[in-house]
């Protein structure tokens, strides 16, 4: 710790500002005694002290009221350094100026009253933007901390949450199972169709936790950034759909994709769950497009389909988790497949949204980083590259 600093820690920050204060308040009035009492007209003596006592009486005033000013007592302390180093700042100076020179103090009161008041002045006024900045960052910093650390409990409560909850959900699931299978003769049609009911509502709660698990994992769980080539991720993606492809005699065309900067993993999590909502929200004949466009710092993958579309109103909603717009006689679902999309998109430091008018189709956006080694433009140039109609 510096001289200075312990003087100030000694003394207190607001005392030496209003020490500092009066310090100034009595030299202008030994000031004005003594010009009055040497001969000097006393409107110019007083004139004078009057000057010196505006930034004193400032000070005095703000070193008393530093503690109800918007400034944390931890940065009291800058106020205090500023306004003292704007005194001795303006001494020094003037010493070495009148030595230097002037060849020796001539006016001794002057050189060390009137400018070094206003520049203690000056000192204070810098001291306090200065604690005032440092005051907001430190609320900034403190607010980011809260809200990490309310984020991390809350991923390890939806954590324990989804895999505490998955053994006795197995449990309740398995053992309807075998009660449907070793009593089905003596089940009457009722009973059985209740039994089915109770396995589908298990079944349908173990895919809801499973979900959950998957998302409360997101960040914790997630692997390094590397190189990807979304190409690869998107044929991966296809080929798991098959089934579901074949099955609605989907068409799916790839335009040039880029590569980008990420976890693979989560990529072909966020692109399979695109396309399979793709193909499950279009009821004839889908056609699905998956494009990139490149916007600056960040490559955008869009996937695009001629589905049953989605209504303005909802175009917010449906990233949340379990939100689902349909029932699941409608359109089967978990209603969590969004909300992960979103949260691997943050991830990467992205977004994502949909741009979408009802019956028309959608097109889902992700904004992705751009590769570490920029790629100035897509791996492969000239149309659609894979068009698959299975
Ligand atoms: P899930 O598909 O399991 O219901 P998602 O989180 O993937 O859950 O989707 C949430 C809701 O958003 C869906 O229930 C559906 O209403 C709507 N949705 C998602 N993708 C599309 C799409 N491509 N076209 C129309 N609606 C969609």
């Amino acid at each position: 710790m510096g001289t200075g600093a312990r003087l100030i820690e000694t003394i207190g920050e607001r005392r030496l500002i209003v020490a500092i204060g009066v310090v100034f308040l009595v030299a202008a009035a030994i000031r004005g005694y003594v010009r009055i009492a040497s001969g000097t007209a006393p409107t110019s003596a007083l004139f004078v002290s009057v000057f010196i006592s505006i930034p004193a009486l400032i000070l005095l005033y703000g070193g008393y009221r530093l503690r109800e000013m918007d400034i944390h007592p931890d940065f009291h302390s800058t106020v205090a350094t500023w306004t003292t180093g704007g005194v001795l700042a303006m001494v020094g100076f003037l010493a070495v100026y009148n030595v230097v020179v002037e060849g020796g103090i001539s006016n001794p009161d002057r050189a060390f009253t009137i400018l070094p008041a206003f520049s203690a002045l000056a000192g204070f006024a810098l001291g306090l933007r200065d604690a005032q900045i440092k005051t907001s960052k430190r609320e900034i910093d403190t607010t980011v901390e809260q809200l990490r650390m309310s984020n991390e409990r809350l991923e390890q409560f939806a954590y324990a949450a989804s895999h505490d909850l998955q053994e006795p959900l197995r449990m309740v699931s398995s053992y309807l199972q075998l009660l449907e299978r070793r009593a089905d003769d003596e089940l009457t049609d009722e009973t059985r169709e209740f039994l089915a009911y109770a396995v589908d509502g298990a079944d349908r709660m173990r895919a809801m936790v499973d979900g959950l698990l998957v998302y409360s994992r997101i960040d914790t769980e997630g692997k390094p950034f590397e190189t990807v080539a979304l190409e690869d991720v998107v044929e991966r993606a296809v080929d798991d759909l098959g089934v579901l492809i074949e099955e609605c005699d989907a068409e799916i065309t790839v335009g040039d994709l880029p590569q980008v900067e990420g976890d693979e993993m989560q990529l072909h999590r966020l692109v399979q769950n695109l396309l399979q909502n793709a193909l499950e929200y279009t009821d004839d004949d889908p056609r699905v497009r998956v494009t990139a466009e490149r916007n600056g710092d960040t490559w955008i993958l869009s996937v695009q389909d001629n589905g049953i579309g989605i209504d303005p109103a909802n175009q917010d909603d449906i990233f949340e988790v379990f939100k689902r717009l349909h029932t699941r006689e409608e359109y089967p679902g978990t209603g969590i497949g969004l909300a992960l999309c979103q949260r691997i998109a943050e991830r990467h430091g992205g977004e994502i949204w949909v741009d979408s008018e009802p019956g028309k189709g959608s097109t889902f956006s992700v904004s992705l980083p751009v590769e570490r080694a920029s790629q100035p433009s897509p791996k492969r140039r000239g149309g659609p590259s894979v068009s698959s109609r299975r």
